[in-house]
């Protein structure tokens, strides 16, 4: 038997789906990986099985979304409507008899960092998850700050295209995964010339932000520019948030974060040009340290900050 109490902590992306069974002290000792689901709840119930084992303490589950905490469902999911009203609380409680706490996946990766990760020693700090979408968790005073954090819905253009969200010109139109992927085809189509077009076997439809960034240091003209323009966009929203909070730090998560070099140095460069002098200097832009597993991490560190206070589970 197990000595170590331990939890399940889930990661719903867009892209993915995570599932880890997570000790107690934050150590992971068994973990699956699969693409997101469309049948959310019967894939759901099937990975935690595969993953759990022994007694555990609870459930905890970070999707993407705006999440409903009152009713334990997900309001709204911009890049995951397959999740969008769901009773994956009920559901998944039902099913395996332990309490189910539900928070937004950016907001777990941030508790992920805080108890475990890059934002340890910072007492106030913003995350933001930089992939598919973009998602934000905002630590304030030690704890997670209960608020929507949608940070990728953050308006960076008063004039522009529509979000699904139903806002104008978001932050993850112009910066995310999804927005350098669309740009990227819209070029090729046009016939612009780049190493791109050979990628994927040619098929322009497949390519990822690891292409686009591989191209770019092989000095990709089209790459490059996909890469600088998405930092710059991403630079705009780094320095509203620096503005408006001034936190210790912002730690960037997620599979962009893999282009550092050109990608994050550009956002961080157009950053300092636009927030106020002081608050810049003051913070401190630095990668997660989890990676991938600051999602699991933090959701199922739900579950021990709740039963450890024994206060009555909001859902
Ligand atoms: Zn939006």
């Amino acid at each position: 038997m197990m000595s170590k109490k331990y939890a399940i902590g889930i990661d719903l992306g867009g892209t993915n789906l995570r599932v880890a069974l997570v000790s107690e002290d934050g150590e992971i000792a068994r973990k699956v990986k699969k693409a997101s689901p469309e049948e959310v709840f019967d894939s759901l119930l099937e990975t935690i099985e595969e993953v759990k084992q022994g007694d555990i303490a609870g459930i905890g589950l970070g999707v993407a979304g705006l999440i409903d905490r009152e009713n334990g469902r997900v309001f709204s999911s911009p890049n995951y409507h397959a999740v969008e009203g769901l009773d994956l609380v009920e559901g998944i409680q039902r099913k395996f008899n332990v309490p189910v706490y539900l928070e937004n996946d950016a907001n777990c990766a941030a508790l992920g960092e805080n108890a475990r990760g890059a934002g340890k020693d910072f007492e106030n700090f913003v995350l933001l998850t930089l992939g598919t979408g973009i998602g934000g968790g905002i630590i304030y005073k030690g704890e997670l700050l209960d608020a929507a954090a949608e940070i990728g819905h953050m308006s960076i253009n008063a004039e522009a295209e529509k979000c699904p969200c139903g806002n104008i010109g978001c932050l993850e139109n112009y910066a995310s995964a999804r927005a350098m992927i669309a740009k990227a085809v819209v070029m090729l189509e046009k016939g612009t010339e780049s190493m791109l077009k050979n990628c994927c076997n040619g098929s322009i439809y497949k390519i990822t932000p690891d292409d686009i960034y591989k191209s770019a240091l092989e000095g990709d003209t089209l790459s490059r520019e996909i890469l600088r323009d998405a930092g710059r966009a991403l630079g705009v929203g780094l320095a509203n948030l620096i503005n408006i909070l001034s936190p210790e730090a912002i730690i960037l998560a997620g599979g962009l974060i893999g282009a550092w070099n050109i990608y994050v140095q550009e956002a961080i460069k157009e950053a300092s040009r636009r927030a106020f002098k002081d608050v810049f200097e003051a913070v401190k832009i630095i990668p997660s340290s989890l990676g991938d597993d600051a999602g699991v991490v933090g959701a199922s560190s739900l579950v021990f900050m709740k039963t450890a206070t024994h206060i009555n589970p909001r859902f």
